[in-house]
């Protein structure tokens, strides 16, 4: 009895050269529907699947391959006495490979075609196949994938399969079928309200390997959400990503995401900002960001959300940056760029759309939480004096940066600038510490100091004062506010509860 091979690809590069191959090495081929119709245009002896199931394609396809005579020719046991009597009985005949590649769900989604559509390309059939060949895969080879047709022609050819080749196909065939499922599970996922994945069922692809990771010493690489069509990077120049180069980039964009009406400039240095100023144009905010810190940007990655021209681009050109993203360049400006040949340039666009959830690895687990999308509840004052009217919009301005910096944050702000900024840190009087001492040149008088947690303690009002600052912005609910508001009322500065806190740890 003759060996057969059943072909059900939706992709069919390389397909008819495949089966070409199998028939001359002796397979019958059965072929579904449009595989058929690609294999007898290219000349290759092939029997339609209904032959076989002995019932049409039913229901526009969907039912196609599901029928005993194809499972039961791909999943009995080749030494089992039973199976065999059984198959003889009923006239199922042997299937020994399975090759197919499935409907191309992602990319249905991907192109944003109707409901309908996108059901119908989820495929029953071909799943179904993989699974019964890669669990028969002792009898039986499972081929998903067109890279491995000329490998399996020549280990044929050679009758070198080995048990080691058998479940590398069946393993492959196995992770196919899961991440599809988890594709499907991932689209049904985004049509409910659901703000987390109530199953973990995101399901990530590998974009890139990365020359290494954090350090040099470790290995590293990009997967991405298939499914989330969020902010979109096109680098135009420079030397390849670094990961730490695309950990600040996503650092950049999420303060960038929070300047809907204004032009903001943003310098992050280790995930953290280290100078934001909104500017009348991009220059203008680009040069209060250089004054904002004229030390730590050396190094870093701007940010601007506007088109950089010729004189951006000789300001920008004045330092050593690793990156600069915006959404676009002139050409003069992209002359300027390119002559540092490492500087990485990147075109954003599609700023608007974050992805749904904020994931944290830990060890063996994953912690997801909805993103952070809150800036303040209230703008509340709670102490005698009030807040001038650009103090409030540069509290504004202010909660914006401290919420995309490491707690503990403080930011001292004024004008739509950062002055200083102390991230990071393991208590909230240190932070304001580190913010002031780091910039002792400064004039801090009648800026604006903003938390991202309640103060604990009376000790930040104080300092800050001591300083010159005359407003500050937290979010309260400590059980010593009291204090705090005491503290300012006694030195004649106001004070603001915003009500939202913004650990970011
Ligand atoms: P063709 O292009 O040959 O008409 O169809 C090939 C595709 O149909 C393959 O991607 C295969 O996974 C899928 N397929 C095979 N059998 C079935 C079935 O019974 N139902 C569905 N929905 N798809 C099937």
């Amino acid at each position: 009895m003759s060996k057969r091979a059943l072909i059900s690809v939706t992709n069919k590069d390389g397909i008819a050269q495949f089966a070409k191959e199998l028939s001359e090495l002796g397979y019958e081929i059965i072929s579904t529907g449009n595989t058929y119709k690609a294999l007898k245009e290219a000349k290759v002896d092939t029997i339609l699947i209904e032959e076989v199931t002995k019932f049409p394609e039913i229901l526009d396809g969907r039912v196609k391959t599901l029928n005993p005579y194809i499972h039961g020719g791909i999943l009995f046991k080749r030494d089992n006495e039973k199976h065999i009597d059984t198959v003889k009985e009923l006239d199922i005949k042997s299937i020994d490979i399975v090759v197919v590649n499935l409907y191309n769900f992602k990319e249905v989604v991907a192109c944003n075609k109707s409901h309908e559509e996108i059901i119908e390309n989820i495929d029953i059939g071909g799943p179904s196949m993989i699974r019964s060949a890669a669990k028969n895969y002792k009898d039986v080879l499972v081929v998903v994938d067109p890279s491995d047709y000329s490998d399996l022609i020549t280990k044929l050819k050679e009758n070198k399969i080995t048990m080691e080749d058998r479940l590398n196909l069946a393993s492959k065939a196995f992770s196919v079928t899961a991440h599809y499922e988890n594709l499907i599970s991932s689209y049904f996922v985004n049509l409910t309200d659901c703000e987390y994945p109530k199953y973990l069922n995101i399901t990530f692809e590998k974009e890139i390997d990365l020359r290494y990771g954090e350090n040099p010493h470790q290995s590293a690489c990009l997967y991405k959400n298939p499914l989330e069509n969020t902010i979109q990077m096109e680098k135009i120049s420079g030397k390849e990503l670094s990961f730490n180069n695309i950990n600040d980039i996503y650092a950049a964009i999420d303060i960038l995401r929070e300047f809907k009406d204004e032009i903001v400039s943003v310098a992050i240095k280790h995930t953290n900002p280290c100078a934001v100023a909104v500017g009348k144009n991009g220059l203008d905010a680009f040069d209060k960001c250089l004054k904002a810190d004229e030390v730590s940007i050396f190094g870093g990655i701007v940010g601007i959300n506007s088109t950089v021209d010729e004189n951006l681009a000789n300001a920008l050109n004045s330092i050593f940056l690793e990156v600069v993203l915006a959404y676009d360049y002139t050409e003069k400006a992209l002359e300027i760029l390119t002559k540092k040949k490492n500087l990485r340039i990147l075109k954003i666009s599609n700023l608007d759309k974050s992805s749904k959830y904020d994931l944290k690895y830990v060890d063996s687990k994953l912690l997801i939480q909805q993103r952070n999308n809150l800036l303040y509840e209230d703008m509340e004052v709670v102490t005698d004096k009030l807040p001038t009217e650009s103090q409030i919009s540069d509290m504004k301005f202010g909660l914006k940066v401290v919420k995309h910096m490491k707690s503990n944050a403080v930011a001292i702000v004024k004008d739509g600038q950062t002055l200083a900024l102390g991230p990071g840190q393991t208590s909230r009087i240190w932070a304001l510490v580190n913010a002031i001492s780091n910039n002792k040149d400064k004039d801090l008088k009648d800026a604006v100091l903003v938390s991202d947690a309640f103060f604990p303690f009376d000790d930040c009002v104080k300092l800050a004062q001591a300083h010159g600052i005359s407003a500050i912005v937290q979010p309260g609910g400590s059980i010593n506010d009291k204090d705090s508001i005491n503290a300012c009322n006694q030195l004649g500065i106001s004070m603001v509860f915003s009500k939202i806190r913004h650990f970011k740890h």
